[in-house]
């Protein structure tokens, strides 16, 4: 198999409470850079990034970022309906984000795709002193639901690209 191949392309949808750091995190992943005084994103926001997993293997996301605002929640299953991944999103310094999380996984499992795969993300651990969300709390339900999980800074790019990595390599890549 050539490396000159073009590389299988996966759609990913942010999902997440507000200020959460989803647009951050892809702002990392894809330019790497940080940005503390960011504008919120209005509806979604459209980049692509490629992972390479070995010198054959290459993977590109299609990555849609979506608003956290209540007011655009009745679009979102437009950017998850056919989605291969979803980055859900908290704040390790906001408990209600998690709780936030948690209703977005619960609509994704109902009416996303089946074989999506859904990754749990704790944003924000450069703010260890305001922690708010234990590691073990998250790590517990992510595996009872069977969801891929890393804790994440944006700000420290810590866990970033290995967040995505980690989604790379559960996506089919034999088509
Ligand atoms: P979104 O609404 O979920 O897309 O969140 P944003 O990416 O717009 O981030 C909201 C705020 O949190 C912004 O002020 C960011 O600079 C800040 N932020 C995002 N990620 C981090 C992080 O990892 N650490 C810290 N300290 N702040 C972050």
């Amino acid at each position: 198999m050539s490396s000159s191949r073009s590389p299988l392309s996966f759609k990913l949808v942010l999902l997440g409470e507000s200020a959460v750091g989803k647009s951050s995190l892809v702002l990392r992943f894809v330019k790497d850079q940080f940005d503390d005084y960011r504008e919120s994103t209005i509806g979604a926001a459209f980049l692509t990034q490629t992972v390479s997993l070995d010198e054959q293997t290459t993977v590109k996301f299609e990555i849609w970022d979506t608003a956290g605002q209540e007011r655009y929640k009745s679009l979102a299953p437009m950017y998850y309906r056919n989605a291969n991944c979803a980055v859900v999103v908290y704040d390790i310094t906001q408990p209600s984000s998690l709780e936030k999380a948690k209703s977005w996984i619960r609509e994704l499992q109902r009416q996303a795709d089946s074989n999506i795969i859904i990754a749990l993300a704790g944003n924000k651990t450069d703010l260890a002193s305001r922690r708010a969300v234990q590691t073990e709390e998250a790590e517990k339900y992510a595996a009872e639901e069977n969801l891929l999980f890393l804790e994440t800074s944006a700000k420290d790019s810590y866990n970033v690209s290995e967040l995505f990595t980690m989604i790379a390599r559960k996506l089919p890549l034999e088509q």
